[in-house]
């Protein structure tokens, strides 16, 4: 592979999960199942650099009172016009008083050249 991507953002259903991922991923980012088994396939993929361009994490809860609140979790990606290429509904719920929950989005980027 000589440490690039054939086809940069090209895409795969994960077999286990059925999420959309990168056709490059050896391990599915969602269900964290492996995905590749030869061996030559996965040192190719741990010899590409890999690094975390943002985590953010914030918490909400529902303070003592008597109402159930409901929420719902929305990621979107913008590129560099502005536009909207992607927006999904990750996850919608109800809160009862005294519940608590915790949001945590994170995006790893593959560069295979800036490995070394
Ligand atoms: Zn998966």
């Amino acid at each position: 592979m000589n440490g690039r991507v054939a086809a940069p953002g090209k895409t795969r259903t994960c077999p286990h999960c059925k999420a959309t991922i990168l056709e490059s991923a050896s391990v599915c980012p969602g269900c964290h199942h492996h995905l590749r088994f030869d061996r030559n396939a996965s040192a190719d993929a741990r010899a590409q650099a890999t690094f975390s361009a943002l985590r953010v994490e914030g918490a909400f809860r529902n303070p003592a009172g008597a109402d159930s609140w409901e929420y719902s979790v929305v990621v979107s990606i913008r590129n560099d016009r502005g536009e909207e290429v992607a927006r999904k509904v990750i996850g919608v719920g109800a809160l009862d008083p005294r519940e608590s929950r915790t949001v945590t989005l994170s995006v790893d980027v593959f560069a295979p050249g800036a490995a070394k």
